[in-house]
């Protein structure tokens, strides 16, 4: 078996405390059993989300020594502009504060109370975003991506079928835009093949309807892409990213996934009328357009960091990380949704705790056993 061990060194450590059970069960009580709620100190090993917890590379640190913070034209935007129009060769980009703030941008902008919007899946924020401005947010995940047992390399697909009955049954004219999210997050980070991304492009073609990616996991999906479909072995990360993109007419993306950073997200199109749209929202909510509610600093760390997340040996090393712990849950018989996705092992509560009955919440009942017997805080 080959050894795969974590491509960096580490050069700064941070204490950990380790509370005693007593103290943990005490916590969790005054938490009122919500893991959320408890204070990241008394949790020794935090798996609530790897979303902008990361520590960032040297390269990242030094970079941020180099962020400009002027109101205007910083020459940090450049950078970052200049990075991801490498990676997603779209002509308009914006920075905004988190994913979510570049959603709200685009259901406030681009939907209308009553329109239709389908997704692989939608993340939480994305839903919420759609929901609150009257859109109706539908998931139209494949089939297989419903049965969390069954082994299929690309369970995060779009159903093209499906996608095709929505449109003809609802309308053209009420699908403002049709959206993927790689990996899928909702779906136990499931990947979506390149072959998928092609069907789900030529269905919306052919009905002349706009196609938005949320990308936040793009080069984690890359990595399945490379790693499972036939065609894309030969090719690095950063070539089979630039084509996923090349389907999009606009992408949503939360920096704090694989932009490597603790915070930020951006807006990327190519429809001049769209940016138009983009940029007025973006000045009101959250900066003016170079900065997007991000400081100059945050520009430089996350234009290195998306870099370095199509490094294959980090996202080697991230997805050995990830299938190491799913061979413990192997050994131990502990169910999870397989095959397991790009950033986490999803145990399916239900099986694992069959006397537990579902309004009585297995799924609430392993996140707060974990915390109690092992001080781990999952959600
Ligand atoms: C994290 C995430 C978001 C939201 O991003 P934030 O930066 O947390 O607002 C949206 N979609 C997906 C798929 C995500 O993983």
């Amino acid at each position: 078996m080959k050894t795969i061990i974590e491509p960096f060194r580490i050069k700064v450590t941070e204490p950990l405390k380790i509370i005693s059970k007593e103290e943990r069960r005490a916590a969790l009580q005054k938490a009122h059993n919500n893991v959320f709620l408890l204070n990241s100190e008394d949790c020794a090993i935090d798996l609530l989300t790897d979303s902008g917890t990361g520590a960032m590379s040297k390269r990242q640190w030094a970079a941020m020594m180099l962020g400009d913070e002027s109101y205007a034209g910083s020459p940090s935007f450049h950078k970052f502009e200049k990075t991801i129009r490498n990676i997603t060769g779209m002509k308009h980009i914006f920075p905004t504060h988190q994913g979510r703030a570049a959603e709200g941008i685009l259901a406030a902008t681009r939907t209308k109370p009553g329109n239709i919007v389908p997704n692989n899946s939608h993340f939480d924020t994305t839903r919420a975003n759609f929901e609150f401005v009257g859109t109706k947010a539908l998931d139209l995940i494949c089939e297989e991506g419903l049965d969390n047992a069954k082994e299929a390399p690309f369970k995060g697909n779009m159903d093209i079928e499906k996608l095709e009955a929505t449109i003809k049954k609802h309308g053209r004219e009420n699908i403002p835009f049709a959206m993927i999210t790689v990996t899928n997050n909702t779906s136990g980070g499931q990947p979506v093949s390149m072959k998928n991304i092609r069907e789900t492009k030529l269905i919306l073609q052919k009905y002349d309807i706009p196609f938005v990616m949320d990308v936040c996991r793009f080069a984690e999906n890359a990595y399945f892409i490379q790693q499972r479909e036939v065609g894309y072995d030969g090719k690095s990360l950063l070539e089979i990213s630039q084509e996923m993109f090349s389907y999009a007419d606009a992408a949503t993306m939360s920096l704090k996934k694989d932009g490597l950073v603790n915070i930020g997200g951006f807006l990327v199109c190519n429809d001049d009328e769209w940016a138009e749209d983009f940029k007025n929202m973006l000045i009101m909510r959250e900066g003016f357009p170079t900065y997007g509610g991000l400081a100059g600093r945050d520009l430089e760390a996350a234009a290195v960091g998306l870099m370095e997340a199509l490094d294959p040996a980090y996202q080697e090393y991230r997805h050995a990380t990830v299938e190491y712990l799913a061979n413990a849950m192997d050994e131990r018989d502990i169910p999870y949704v397989r095959p397991v996705g790009g950033h986490a092992v999803f145990i399916d509560a239900k099986a694992f705790l069959p006397h537990i009955p579902a309004l009585h919440y297995p799924g609430i009942a392993l996140v707060n056993t974990l915390y109690i017997e092992g001080g781990i805080r999952a959600v």
